[in-house]
């Protein structure tokens, strides 16, 4: 580690691991890689990442929690910048069943918990900070290829990595000049985003209302209030977010059929326009893609950072397992598992999570909908396969490091 200190990295095939990116999941690839091997970070034009400038406030499963926790952020963030949910209520707008999925379906606990994209960032740099990995100044054009791995050159320095992992988001660069193929569907759909105070709270549960004009997601937040995520065609959020703050909170007002009173909106809401995008391979050679670099979903459900936590967990759990074993000779063998598990698996959440919103926002002439919701109202053994993917305990297995964290 001096000679990294010192600028210089020894060029062999167990020098630092590069990861590109600074948003939430290259934040905490890089900490759980730091545990086992030296890692670097490669970032352009600014010291870490912005927190302040993002208006997210992330829904974060248990399983993602217990990640954190390995980490020992979850209980810095916890009980002031978490807010935890047990319970996930969906309806159809003007339509009188409710469907509602809790822990206690599976035992009790929690569902997980929210938290904003400005409270969890600052708490992954420090963690940054203490596992002493520094930052490389350095534009993704000057990381070539090379003989050993990858090299970065400019800026008066030269250092070579043996493994790139890219956590750009979705817009990455260094996957676009890998050539890495993508499969894109635009949703034609904006996410319109926001913080509103409402009259009466609603405990803690995430609420999801299907309306005429789209998803509308409710979701109590830490310290009080809600955020709403409504995803709805573009022009439609074009013309309404030219509203006022007062006739937005009409709006939700309408939207949750007075489930919350009065609304009110201290701030103008935010659009994000949505798009489904998977790559064909996380992997080539020694470059591996995590996040929304490897997969976008539609925010509906509120799982794009779970899915990207989960490629964290498992690309680290993988090389740390192949290191401990056999040293980096094998990482390629541990990169194709990666690629192979990772990939299937949201390929296989992805496909289940557009099957649910197309059920929940089509029409419904028969009615059978409302009677698939109403046996799944009743019947809780049928419920409960959907609570333990809301809560992320399928994908327990697949984190096999080191023993489990519980938070509670
Ligand atoms: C409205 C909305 C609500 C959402 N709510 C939820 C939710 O409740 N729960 C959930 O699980 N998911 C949610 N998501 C999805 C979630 O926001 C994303 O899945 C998540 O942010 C992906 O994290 P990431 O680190 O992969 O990418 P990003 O968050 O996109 O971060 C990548 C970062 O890397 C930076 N970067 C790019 N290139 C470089 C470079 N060369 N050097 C340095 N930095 C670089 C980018 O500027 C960016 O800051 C939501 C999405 C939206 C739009």
């Amino acid at each position: 580690m001096e000679s990294l200190k010192a600028g210089k990295i020894p060029r062999t095939a167990t020098g630092p691991i590069a990861v590109v990116g600074d948003g939430p999941v290259g934040l905490l690839t890089a900490c759980l890689l730091a545990r086992h091997h030296p890692v670097c970070r490669i970032g352009e034009g600014r010291e870490g990442a912005r927190p302040g400038t993002d208006p997210r406030l992330y829904a974060l499963s248990a399983t993602s929690l217990n990640l954190l926790e390995r980490l020992g952020i979850y209980s810095e963030l916890a009980p002031a910048r978490c807010r935890v949910f047990s319970a996930l209520e969906i309806w159809i707008h003007r339509h009188r069943s409710r469907l509602r999925f809790s822990a206690e379906d599976i035992g009790g606990g929690l569902l997980g918990a929210t938290v904003w994209a400005r409270d969890l960032l600052p708490v992954l740099e420090s963690r940054i900070q203490t596992a002493g990995i520094i930052r490389w100044e350095g534009h993704p054009d000057q990381i070539e290829r090379a003989e050993d791995g990858w090299r970065l050159t400019g800026n008066g320095k030269e250092g070579v990595f043996p493994l790139l992992i890219v956590a750009e988001g979705g817009n990455s660069r260094l996957r676009e000049r890998e050539g890495i193929p993508l499969d894109i569907h635009d949703y034609g759909e904006s996410a319109v985003t926001g913080w509103c105070v409402p009259e009466r709270e609603g405990g803690d549960v995430l609420r999801q209302v299907f309306t005429p004009w789209g998803p509308l997601g409710l979701l109590p937040v830490p310290g009080g209030g809600l955020s709403f995520v409504w995803s709805m065609p573009n022009p439609i959020a074009r013309n309404w977010l030219m509203r006022k703050p007062e006739e937005w909170a009409a709006l939700i007002e309408e939207a949750s059929e007075g489930f919350y009173g009065r609304i009110q909106l201290p701030e103008a809401p935010h659009a994000f326009p949505l798009r489904r995008q998977v790559a064909r391979r996380y992997v080539t050679g020694r470059f591996a893609l995590v996040g929304d670099a490897a997969h976008v979903v539609h925010p509906f459900a509120g799982q794009g950072l779970n899915l990207g936590f989960l490629d964290a967990g498992v690309l680290a759990g993988r090389l740390a397992r192949t290191l401990c074993r056999s040293g980096p000779v094998s990482w390629d063998a541990a990169l194709l598992a990666y690629d192979r598990n990772r990939r299937s698996a949201n390929l296989r959440f992805l496909a289940g999570l557009e099957a649910l919103r197309l059920f929940l926002r089509g029409r419904d002439p028969l009615g059978w909908r409302d009677q698939a919701l109403a046996v799944l109202a009743r019947h809780r053994l049928l419920r409960r396969p959907w609570v333990a993917v809301a809560a992320g305990h399928g994908s327990r297995r697949l984190l096999r490091e080191g023993t489990p964290v519980r938070v509670a």
